[in-house]
Parts: structure tokens; sequence; C-alpha cells
């Protein structure tokens, strides 16, 4: 007899409900961290004439190898460290977990932070150890080196800065977190543009240390283009898990050249910085508001009922992200994406008449 889904689909992934993303057309969208800015027509003319040159019928280049010799000039990548390129970064920490899922091996991360750690461990069978972060969001030192010495984590994730909480970790302690695990550390710098510290120089004093970045925050996130540095005797084995021609001739040949422009999206990170130092102040200054500091391309604020104040920003036409329920730590806690001085002006107007 013919079998029925529930027959056949495991049963953890039957009980998952869908990553929901949210309708936005028409809105004014902060709900994702993406780059509120476009590319100067110069620079699109210039994508069109590759886009048009480009061997469509053709498989790309399975190692990418023009875009990764641009990465690594734009990224600062050492001499000597490999790379692996991902659809997004989202694949990378995929092929990670699929690449250390022996029987009963462990994923730790802390909490609240990025929830596909924990979303894809479950994917590929690893249990996942959520450490909480201090009542300000800062690591916990202690309880982070007790669960690595009881958990022994085989992969540990920690995204610096933080997303959803915007703050970077103390440096200190994510150096004794890698010192200490017994296998791989990703330090995830998918907000680096934002934040002015970085791991990638240190790759070379641990071993087991990888940094994986995304273009997705700076300006790019329509191409899905992540990667992962670090050691070859890591790498060598990741890189089998990735599938054939994961990286698409569009995203390679627009990524090439838009790389080449470092000046253009290097200007517009520092617009959204200097955005988020205005937003900050004025969420500061608004009573019933709680702000959280920021390194990233958002800012996490708390309000008295995030429930009331999202529906009212989205029937005003602004999509922000509400993560009350989705951590005891995030209760009544919205987040915002830095926008442009217009998109952000108009939220403030209408966060205003909302708290
Ligand atoms: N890491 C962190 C911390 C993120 O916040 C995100 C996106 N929200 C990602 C990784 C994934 O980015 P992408 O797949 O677009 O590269």
């Amino acid at each position: 007899m013919a079998k029925t889904p529930d027959d056949i689909i495991r049963d953890d992934i039957r009980a998952l409900s869908a990553y929901h993303v949210p309708a936005s057309a028409g809105m004014v969208k902060l709900d994702a961290m993406e780059n509120p800015y476009s590319l100067p027509a110069d620079l699109q003319v210039a994508i069109a004439a590759r886009i048009k040159a480009a061997a469509l019928n053709r498989y790309p280049d399975p190692s990418a190898a023009e875009l990764k010799q641009r990465l690594r000039t734009v990224m600062n990548i050492p001499v000597g460290v490999e790379l692996v390129l991902g659809n997004g970064s989202d694949e990378l920490i995929q092929m990670l977990a699929l690449a250390v899922a022996k029987p009963g091996a462990v994923m730790l991360g802390v909490e609240p932070s990025f929830v596909m750690f924990r979303m894809i461990a479950g994917f590929a069978g690893l249990r996942f150890v959520g450490v909480p972060l201090t009542a300000d969001f800062s690591l916990d030192a202690d309880a982070l080196l007790d669960a690595i010495r009881t958990q022994q984590p085989a992969l540990v994730f920690i995204a610096y800065p933080n997303n959803p909480t915007g703050n970077l970790f103390d440096a200190d302690v994510i150096a004794r977190v890698i010192a200490a695990a017994p296998g791989i550390v990703v330090v995830d710098e998918a907000y680096h543009a934002f934040a002015g510290a970085s791991f990638m120089p240190r790759l070379a004093e641990f071993p087991n240390l990888l940094v994986m970045r995304t273009l997705s925050k700076l300006g790019l996130a329509g191409l899905r283009l992540g990667l992962l540095a670090g050691r070859s005797d890591w790498l060598n084995h990741i890189d089998k898990l990735r599938l054939p021609y994961n990286i698409n001739v569009l995203t390679q040949c627009v990524a090439v050249e838009v790389l080449q422009h470092e000046d253009v999206l290097n200007a517009q990170a520092a617009t959204i910085r200097s955005e988020r130092t205005r937003v900050l102040a004025a969420l500061q200054k608004l009573r019933g508001v709680t702000v959280f500091p920021s390194d990233a391309n958002f800012i996490l604020f708390r309000v008295a009922e995030a429930g009331r104040v999202f529906d009212g920003l989205k029937q005003r036409g602004i999509l922000i992200k509400n993560l009350h329920g989705s951590h005891p730590m995030l209760a009544d806690c919205l987040r915002v994406t830095v926008g442009t001085p217009d998109e952000n002006a108009r939220f403030l107007e209408v966060l205003t008449t909302l708290c």
C-alpha cells in the first residue's frame, strides 16, 4: 500500500513550521537587514554588459576562481587561508552541520541568536545546545566554558555582531571559547561592514577557527553569496559537501563586477552606520522605549506592547520584525533595519504616535 507523507517524512520535519517570510510589496521594508540602496547607474550598466556576455548555456566555473580572488582582496583574507563559497551563508551553515553530524554530535550556540543555527542543527540531526546570554545580551563566559566542557560540541557558532541583539561580544571571551572548544568554532561576521571588528586577522592564531561572511548585508542580498575562511585541513572536507556549481553564473559575474567597486559598498555602509547613530539617538529619546546598543545595520528595542506597536507600524506601511515570543529574553522586543534617511524618518514618525 502506498504510504502517506505522515509515514515517510521524518517526525521532526513534520513538526516544523516553515520559515515565514511576510508579504512586503509596497511596504517600507525594514525587517530583513537589507541595504536600502541600489547601485549607481554606471555600475548597473557595467553589470548589464557582463550579464549580456555571460554563457548561460554553460555551467558556472565550479571553483569560482575569479570571484574568490576578488573576495580575498575586498575582505582582507590572510594569505594561506582557504575559502569555501556558499549560496548565502545559510548554505555554509548547512554544509558545516552535515559534515560533523555523527550520531550524538552537538552544535553549540548562544541564545538569543540567529535562529538558523538551531534550525539547521535539527535538519542535520545534530543536538543543539543553546547557552543563554546574560541579561544585557553579553556572553556568559562561565556558562559557555562549562557547556563546552560538558557537551564537547563538534561545532560552535558565534555571530559577531549578534543577530537579533545587534551587539559585538567581548573578543576575549570568544578567544577563550575558541581555545577551549574541542571542534570547529565559526565566528559569523554577517554584519562585519557595520562593526569595525573581526576575527579574520586572527585565523592564524587558532587552528579550529573559521570565519564566515556574506555579501547579503553589504547590498547584494539578492545574489546569495556567503564565504567561509579558514584552514584547508577543515575546509577541504567541508568543500566535499558543496553541491556542484552552487554559485551560479549570474552571481559570479555580478559579484565580480560589484566587488571591483568596493568604494561604492563602503560608502553605502558608512551612510548606514551614520543613520544608525541618528536612529539610535531618536529612539533613546522616546518615552517607553528601551534601546539596545548596535554594531550592526539594525537596532533592537523594547516597547510596552510589541504586538500592538508592530501591527500599528504595519498598518501604516512599515514592516519591521516582531521578536516577541521567539525567546523569553526578547519579550516585547522589536528589531528595525536601518534604512534610508526618509525611511528612518517615516518609521520614527509613526513609532512616536504608537509609543
Ligand atoms: N548569519 C547571521 C548572523 C544572519 O543574521 C544571517 C541573515 N539574517 C545570516 C547568517 C544568513 O545570511 P545569508 O544566508 O543571506 O548569507
